[in-house]
């Protein structure tokens, strides 16, 4: 696997050697099975797989939650020699910003929902970064999962806006047996928060099983009491949205999504289902 840290070797190596289809799986590291679930997929639809590990400060609200963020770039490495990715971008923050760069991107009211509300100016970080990373790999397809919906849908917005030649993919959560979904963040869970975090994904599922387009508001208070109830969880918001919008759904969705995040002990998790 090459490693490259700037944007010039980067530039430098495609322009060397032009590639049919570039696939690019953008991260922040500490990865996991659901990170590499989603190289793999970028495998069989790209000639060449570029990762990108970055831990962008700009979309992080919380200062602390960027200090403590897991960086354990060396296992990083290993992990995508196994999977046999082609290239990994890893720059420093200073290769990414000058000082003081303005950016604000119009995604209407996306950026006050649900995350959004709960992480002012998380999108704009997040679209900030992709629109550099974006300029800088050029792929032809990028792929993002399913555990940040709303981030894919923001992305998908801006790529619309802004005329960019990539084609997303969405891919699936990749979870624990027991359900957690897969997370950087889930090292900080104590064996107490891991074992209260399962309420998550065991009420998303109950929603799913139990879901009735005409019992949307009884359907999502009864799920917010059952994660409320659940010791050491405090629930930030339970939504059951419409798919396209996320709007709370109606029975003119035409796809729904219920979406959850709360605070586990000390750490922020979020999880979603999408429901037929
Ligand atoms: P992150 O490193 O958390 O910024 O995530 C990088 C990419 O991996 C994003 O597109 C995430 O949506 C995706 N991702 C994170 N966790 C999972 C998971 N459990 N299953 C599938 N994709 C994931």
């Amino acid at each position: 696997m090459k490693i490259f840290t700037t944007k010039k070797e980067i530039s430098d190596y495609f322009n060397r050697k032009p590639v049919k289809v570039i696939g690019f799986v953008p991260t922040m590291g500490a990865l996991h099975k659901g990170h590499l679930g989603l190289i793999e997929l970028a495998k069989q639809q790209s000639t060449q797989v570029v990762c990108s590990i970055f831990v962008n400060p700009t979309q992080f609200n919380d200062p602390k939650d960027l200090e403590k963020y897991p960086r354990p770039i060396t296992e990083d490495i290993r992990r995508l020699e196994e999977v046999n990715c082609d290239i990994l971008f890893n720059p420093q923050v200073t290769e990414m910003y000058a000082d003081n760069e303005k950016w604000h991107f119009d995604m209407g009211d996306l950026e006050h929902l649900l995350e959004g509300k709960f992480r002012p100016g998380h999108y704009q970080g997040v679209t900030q970064v992709v629109n550099k990373l974006f300029n800088i790999v050029k792929p032809d397809v990028a792929f993002f999962g399913q555990k940040d919906y709303q981030q894919f849908m923001v992305i998908s917005k801006m790529v619309e806006a802004l005329e960019m030649p990539v084609k997303l993919v969405m891919c699936p959560i990749e979870r624990e047996p027991d359900g957690l979904a897969m997370s950087s963040r889930n090292i900080h869970l104590t064996p107490y928060d891991r074992e209260h975090s399962l309420i998550l994904s065991k009420t998303l599922n109950w929603v799913k099983e139990n879901f009735d387009i005409n019992q949307i508001d009884t359907l999502q208070q009864q799920a917010a009491q059952m994660i409320s109830n659940e010791p050491g969880v405090e629930l930030e918001y339970f939504e059951i949205a419409d798919g396209k919008t996320l709007h709370p759904a109606t029975p003119a969705s035409e796809s729904v999504v219920a979406l959850v995040a709360a605070r586990v002990g000390k750490t922020r998790l979020i999880d979603n289902v999408l429901i037929d």
